[in-house]
């Protein structure tokens, strides 16, 4: 498998009007590639004011198609946040996703990339804590450096890990993982 994290569902956005058309869009796009995985991290806050998004995701991750993992409960830096408010952050979003998904997230992708530098050196630890991992922006992996390696296969990315937003064009992604098909 591959994975493809999504950042920012359904965050607004001015270039496009309807959110959830362009999520669902990218969505099945991906659909045409069965060996992709598809992971929006999700803002709760903005989720709300989507329900019909909500059910959408809920139905694709009951069939497999998608792994909704954490931004935040909004778009906020965490490494401006103590240890105790990380925690009291982290309930509220499990409490939102086994309300509205039935799961619980594993990982916390962190707006920004919190977590890298000295400023958020307490959010790892402290994410470890309540039995989550934390993501940052290290090492991304880009539709682009696919369709710029001459010797990219499936195998060479096999279990990695493409990073995108929902809102950006998905030309490139769709060239980079036709690029690799099995
Ligand atoms: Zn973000």
């Amino acid at each position: 498998m591959i994975y493809v994290r999504d950042d920012d569902v359904l965050l607004p956005s001015r270039q496009w009007p309807d959110p959830l058309a362009r999520f669902k869009e990218v969505h099945e796009m991906l659909a045409d590639f069965d060996f992709v995985i598809h992971i929006p991290t999700l803002l709760t806050s903005e989720l709300d004011r989507y329900p019909e998004a909500i059910d959408y995701i809920r139905r694709e991750t009951n069939d497999g198609w998608m792994i909704p993992e954490f931004h935040g409960t909004s778009h906020i830096d965490y490494a401006d946040l103590t240890p105790e408010e990380i925690l009291q952050d982290y309930k509220k979003g499990q409490d939102w996703f086994k309300a509205h998904l039935g799961v619980e997230f594993t990982r916390h992708y962190t707006p920004w990339g919190a977590g890298e530098d000295e400023r958020g050196a307490h959010i790892k630890p402290t994410a470890v804590a309540a039995g989550v991992v934390v993501v940052t922006c290290a090492a991304l992996l880009e539709p682009e450096h696919i369709i710029a390696d001459p010797y990219a296969t499936y195998e060479k990315y096999e279990s990695r890990e493409i990073f995108i937003h929902w809102w950006a064009g998905i030309g490139k992604l769709e060239r980079a993982l036709t690029k690799i098909k099995p």
